[in-house]
């Protein structure tokens, strides 16, 4: 078995605090994505987990054996880091044969594996040639290649596509997620960029500032978001978030935006959930895909401010500083700038969340 736990890490430099009792749980052969803004502490996880870095307390677990103290070079794990660490003075063929020359495997076995792994890279017109000169693409294709070849049980990969240019970010998203499915892996992958989480993984870890946000599918987290950090951080854009106050008319429930002196009706589903919450003060949420422009009463009315053309794609920014709301639309919208727009979500898109925590209202 080749799954991780992690059981009440946390990890302290000194009187920082980088990770606070974290607990997760990575599945046999899944790939699962750390993400979170830059200094979360999803390299320091990962480092953990490889045997890098020591927990200052807590417990890390692959399959039934506890390896919390186990050396790095005794868990048997693969790791590719953000800077390529591939010898410079020996070609192609010899670097993807290091690790398993390391390992005594005998010259036909290193030549048959390492042949089939630079196939499988697009390395094989390469092979021969010395790294020195190559570019950068190509030799982080050579790190995760020397890595893979190992087939190691637990692969770790630390932005790995982060210095590579972005067409071939592309490529190297759709091969890695060929070589997991082929070598079946437990990959542990980090990266700041939601959209490479959301393309690759199986299940998003989100962190921010050392606490586990949230885990679970792309589409959960999307759909689902724990909290206000999460609904703010996938999505590009995030979710759009206006800060309100709940206000009963009669039966009917209402998010009251004061900056907008305009307000809006919460569904029945959404209006029953407030019935557990305290404070009255919230964050109304509904993703950027999911606004409908509709002149019908009961939506708001917002100024155009922006209008970003991507393509086909139009993101139309309505409003702006803590009233800013982004809508996308799949086609060009006819919206003169400054003009006021009328817009809704989609009925079932709204979201809640309670302003002094940031929760999630469900
Ligand atoms: P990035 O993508 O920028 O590397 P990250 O999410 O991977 O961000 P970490 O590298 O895990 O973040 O760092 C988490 C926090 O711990 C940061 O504030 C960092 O400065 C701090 N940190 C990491 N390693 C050390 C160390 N050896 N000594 C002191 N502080 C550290």
């Amino acid at each position: 078995m080749s799954d991780i736990r992690l059981e009440n890490l946390t990890k302290r430099f000194g009187s920082f605090t980088a990770i606070e009792n974290m607990n997760l749980h990575i599945r046999d052969g899944e790939f699962l994505a750390l993400l979170g803004p830059s200094g979360c502490g999803k390299s320091t996880t990962m480092n953990i987990i490889a045997g890098m870095e020591k927990p200052t307390e807590g417990k890390v677990h692959f399959g039934d054996r506890e390896v919390s103290r186990v050396p790095m070079g005794k868990r048997g794990v693969g790791f590719v880091f953000q800077n390529y660490a591939i010898f410079t003075h020996m070609t192609v063929r010899q670097n993807l044969e290091y690790g398993l020359r390391m390992n005594g495997l005998p010259a036909e076995e290193r030549k048959r594996k390492a042949n089939e792994m630079a196939s499988f890279m697009e390395l094989t017109s390469m092979l021969e040639k010395p790294t020195a000169g190559l570019s950068v693409n190509i030799l982080q294709r050579i790190a995760i290649g020397r890595s893979a070849v190992l087939e190691p049980a637990i692969f770790l990969l630390d932005e790995p596509l982060s210095n590579v240019d972005a067409a071939f970010r592309s490529v190297m998203r759709y091969e890695l997620k060929q070589l997991q499915r082929r070598f079946k892996q437990t990959m542990v992958y980090v990266t700041h960029d939601q959209l490479e989480a959301m393309t690759m993984a199986d299940r998003i870890a989100v962190m921010d500032q050392g606490v586990l946000q949230q885990i679970g599918t792309p589409l959960e987290v999307y759909n689902n978001p724990a909290n206000v950090f999460v609904a703010n951080f996938i999505g590009a854009p995030g979710m759009n978030l206006l800060e309100g106050s709940l206000v009963s008319e009669g039966d009917r429930l209402f998010v009251n935006f004061a900056e907008l002196q305009q307000k809006i009706e919460l569904p029945e589903s959404l209006a029953t959930a407030t019935q557990a919450v305290k404070s009255r003060d919230v964050v109304f949420g509904f993703r950027p895909e999911e606004v409908e422009l509709d002149t019908q009463p009961g939506g708001l009315t917002l100024p155009a401010t922006f209008l970003e053309r991507i393509g086909a794609r139009t993101i139309l920014h309505l409003g702006k500083d803590v009233c800013e709301v982004k809508a996308v639309f799949e086609n060009d919208v006819e919206v003169m700038l400054d003009s006021q727009v009328a817009f809704r979500p989609a009925m079932g898109s709204e979201r809640l969340f309670e302003a002094a925590s940031g929760k999630r209202i469900s």
